[in-house]
């Protein structure tokens, strides 16, 4: 017997299982393939809600929420796990172009209400700006996490718990009876639960849509690769528009990424490599001649406006949808479990969780809504 069914075993998936089952409930994940093989794997790490950021808006203050949230989740995490994710908040450097330079200037009145440390870099500042940028913003309580080693520790952490893992499993349809969701079909049988969490990522649309759903979920792949150091040569992350530098603690820099609508091909061309090298050169140009590790690509879930789906349709008991994180997942992935947890079990969500901008139920509007505006 299961209390709740989550569909999807990557970093949503797998935080909020962990999630629940603190609170006692018993949690079943369904997974296909690997747990976090699909774009979790890829993760670069960086928590950067500032850097992530062009406006203010409902998406900034999620973000800022979900990394305040970072501390005493990845203390939780060390009791019910042995693995290191490296959280670490060693600042994210956002370049500023020259032609942004007036709009980024003036971004700081409302930075600076997120953290009063965040300051304004001119060429010659520290940390130092790199040639041909206009400045930077220093957002010095930023940081970053090793990807695949917190997933390893969520993973760990929900084995600890009692979550059953129903690995090499495919959810073919969600269960419903009248207005209710009653549990999973799989093509290994039924799975009836209470409460079911759609964490499926960029495959959730289609399974939003056998209880007659919308979600405008798509496939944005991301290229990433790495290039080694002996010692890394930074600590902070790199970021400008389409690229950063997330350097790891064991001297592995990875250089990111694109955003190409490749539907669900996720292998990596030489093309996506060729773009990121490129844009690298513009921001980091010495890194090009480290030695290359490795390369590697994922699928991230984006939505037509640009904000995750997190809640429930108002209509439709016993249902929780938590996908469409984009390029943010493992950032959300503390807030979001906190929301799942609290709308499966009937508490308060966090105040920086506004259902209205979030709610799957927005999915019948347009791009280019009011919403979309205020991000
Ligand atoms: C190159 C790259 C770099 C990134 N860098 C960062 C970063 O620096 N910081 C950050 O915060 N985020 C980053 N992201 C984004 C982040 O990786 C995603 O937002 C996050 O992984 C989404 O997690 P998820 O669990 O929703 O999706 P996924 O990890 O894709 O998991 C969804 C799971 O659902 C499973 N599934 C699919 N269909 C079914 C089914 N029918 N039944 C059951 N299960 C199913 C899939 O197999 C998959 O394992 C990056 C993404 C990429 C690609």
């Amino acid at each position: 017997m299961t209390d709740v069914v989550v569909v999807g075993g990557g970093v949503v998936g797998l935080a909020s299982a962990w999630a629940l089952a603190r609170q006692g409930l018993r949690v079943t994940v369904v997974e296909p393939g690997p747990l976090g093989g699909q774009s979790s794997q890829a993760a670069a790490g960086i928590l950067g809600p500032l850097a992530e950021s062009s406006a203010d808006g409902p998406l900034t203050r999620l973000l800022w929420a979900s990394l305040e949230r970072f501390p005493t989740w990845v203390a939780a995490l060390a009791e019910d796990s042995a693995a290191d994710p490296e959280f670490e908040t060693r600042g994210v450097l956002r370049l500023v172009a020259p032609a942004q330079a007036a709009a980024e200037r003036a971004s700081m009145a409302w930075r600076t209400r997120y953290d009063p440390a965040v300051t304004w870099v001119e060429p010659g500042g520290a940390p130092p700006v790199p040639e041909g940028w206009a400045a930077a913003i220093w957002s010095p309580h930023e940081g970053q996490i090793h990807g695949p080693r917190y997933l390893d520790a969520l993973l760990q952490a929900a084995v600890r718990r009692g979550v059953n893992l129903e690995v090499g499993t495919l959810v073919t349809a969600l269960e419903r009876e009248g207005d209710r969701v009653v549990g999973v079909r799989t093509d290994h049988g039924r799975i009836p639960a209470a409460a079911v969490v759609l964490a499926a990522g960029a495959w959730s649309a289609p399974l939003a849509a056998t209880v007659e759903r919308r979600l405008d979920v798509a496939p944005v792949r991301g290229q990433v690769l790495g290039v080694r150091a002996p010692v890394r040569p930074f600590d902070y992350v790199l970021f400008a528009p389409g690229a950063y530098v997330a350097p790891k603690a064991d001297g592995l820099l990875v250089l990111g990424a694109t955003e190409d609508h490749s539907g669900y091909d996720s292998r990596v061309t030489l093309d996506g490599l060729y773009t990121v090298a490129r844009r690298i050169a513009a921001i980091a140009p010495d890194l090009l001649r480290l030695p290359f590790d490795r390369a590697w690509s994922g699928l991230r879930p984006g939505t037509a406006d640009g904000l995750p789906y997190l809640g429930r349709w108002p209509d439709l008991e016993g249902l929780v949808v938590a996908t469409g994180h984009y390029r943010n997942g493992i950032l959300l992935s503390p807030l979001t479990a906190d929301v799942v947890t609290a709308l499966v079990t009937g508490s308060t969500p966090p105040p920086s969780y506004d259902p209205a901008a979030f709610g799957p139920a927005r999915s019948a509007r347009t791009p280019g809504s009011p919403d979309e505006a205020a991000r």
